[in-house]
């Protein structure tokens, strides 16, 4: 794991080069009775002494588990005997059950996903690109995937119907997904068409990290599903259905201020739906509602909105020669200060993109080049890693991780494969988790979902 040679590259599907890693750090620490938590996280590029002492402080209070906390995600369903398996005997394990089911089981894993799960990925991607890669593998019957639910629903919808879709923890939601119920999106959107001037089309847009229902009810009145890739394009096509239009947009506010401000819409032509204690038309002005642009969910990750524009300012002290990279879930506050600086001259640049936009701008970079990037941990974590020759470095002096998607862990993985290899050994078992999404769901939020493919380039 602290192997700072790690070459580039990496879907994670070459052998169990990563898993080997963490096994040789595991070892390593175990070997020397100093070595902790910080100094394997000092070791990729950890750049805050405080964090790093908070680390040591929370190793030396639980009994040294800050490690597999960080490496290895937190094991809330897993049953036993896997939940009390040593995390090296289980990394062991999980290679020989990963060989023996390879034939009918791909294991997708997301960008977010902690280094032990991420290293038995056989392909690694954003939510889109995963979706893509499970329509597109017919002939495994069992599609595994290490990412959130609402991921492994949208697997669900795009896959064969004898396909089986497990998330191997029920317990790996997706806190921005359940800011958005269906039937209160529901609710909003027929309260903006009872007040819809004459000739204006509402339509409902969504945001990929959504559930199935609300992709569905944007499927059955003419609207698409986004990605954080495509938010601009999906945008500017829904905007151009008609001549007047206002779209709702769920359920990130920040990303979609963030896009809409790019595309020139104006603050004063959105306006922000809460949907928490549902207070009558969202706690909107009856004509503020009516006039708006967008209409924006009151949503929003609560990992991106960990970083704030003072750490905006931090590092654009501390590197000025950087390019700052922020995903679009970012507070707007937060681009507009690194906005500013770009424009004070105080940094080199900044873009605003998704987790396979920032990749690839990171892996298109050069030697000596620094970037600060604005998403979860786990990411910027792999990409110093794959990337020693440049200085990669987290925009933030929290640890701003992914917790519910670190549910997913090397020990559930483990069940779920050793589970399945029985079934294929024609035991009787019950499969854990397997994702269901009922048939009409399913059937809406496939012409979503196809509306999005169908977009034009960005
Ligand atoms: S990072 Fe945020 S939006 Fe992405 S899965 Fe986690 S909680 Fe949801």
């Amino acid at each position: 794991m602290a192997d700072r040679k790690t070459p580039a590259a990496a879907p994670p599907a070459e052998g169990f080069r990563r898993a080997d890693q963490i096994l040789d750090a595991l070892r390593r620490r175990r070997a020397e009775p100093g070595a902790d938590c910080a100094s394997e996280c000092q070791a990729i590029h950890f750049e805050h002494d405080e964090i790093a002492e908070r680390l040591r402080r929370s190793e030396r209070e639980h009994g040294g588990v800050g490690f597999e906390l960080l490496f290895a995600g937190t094991d809330v369903d897993t049953p036993e005997p896997w939940k009390s398996l040593p995390l090296d005997q289980t990394i062991e394990r999980l290679k020989t059950a990963k060989a023996r089911v390879a034939r009918d089981v791909i294991v997708l894993v997301h960008h977010y996903q902690n280094e032990a799960v991420y290293s038995f990925g056989d392909f690694g991607g954003d939510s889109f690109l995963l979706a893509r890669k499970a329509a597109s593998q017919p002939d495994r019957r069992y599609i595994v995937f290490c990412g959130v639910h609402f991921m492994a629903e949208t697997a669900r919808v795009v896959c064969h119907p004898d396909q089986v879709v497990i998330l191997p923890s029920l317990g790996a939601g997706c806190s921005m997904a359940d800011m958005a119920k269906p039937e209160d999106a529901e609710d909003a959107f027929d309260a903006l068409r009872s007040l819809a001037r004459p000739g204006r089309t509402v339509i409902p847009i969504t945001y990929m990290n959504s559930e199935a229902a609300l992709k569905a009810l944007c499927g059955r009145n003419g609207g698409v599903v986004f990605t954080s890739s495509n938010a601009e394009t999906a945008f500017r096509w829904a905007l151009a259905r008609s001549g007047d239009v206002q779209l709702l947009c769920t359920p990130d506010e920040y990303l979609g201020r963030n896009v809409a401000r790019r595309l020139g819409i104006r603050d004063d032509e959105m306006v922000t739906w809460n949907w928490m204690g549902h207070p009558p038309l969202g706690g909107c002005p009856r004509e503020a509602l009516a006039a708006a642009r967008v209409v924006l969910w009151r949503g929003l990750c609560h990992v991106h909105d960990m970083f704030e524009p003072r750490h905006v300012e931090l590092f654009a002290e501390r590197l000025p020669r950087a390019t700052f990279l922020l995903h679009p879930e970012v507070r707007p506050a937060v681009v507009e200060e690194a906005g500013r600086q770009a424009r004070a001259g105080a940094i080199a640049e900044v873009r605003l993109g998704s987790t396979e936009a920032i990749k690839k701008w990171i892996e298109q970079g050069n030697p000596g080049d620094v970037f600060v990037v604005a998403t979860e941990w786990n990411l910027v974590n792999r990409l110093a890693l794959d990337h020693p020759d440049r200085r990669v470095v987290f925009m933030a002096d929290v640890l701003c991780k992914c917790s519910t998607m670190n549910r997913i862990t090397p020990r559930g993985l483990l069940w779920t494969l050793e589970t399945i290899e029985r079934k294929l050994r024609g035991e009787e078992v019950a499969l854990p988790n397997v994702i269901d999404v009922p048939m009409d769901v399913r059937r809406d939020a496939n012409v979503a979902l196809q509306r999005m493919l169908d977009l034009p380039p960005g």
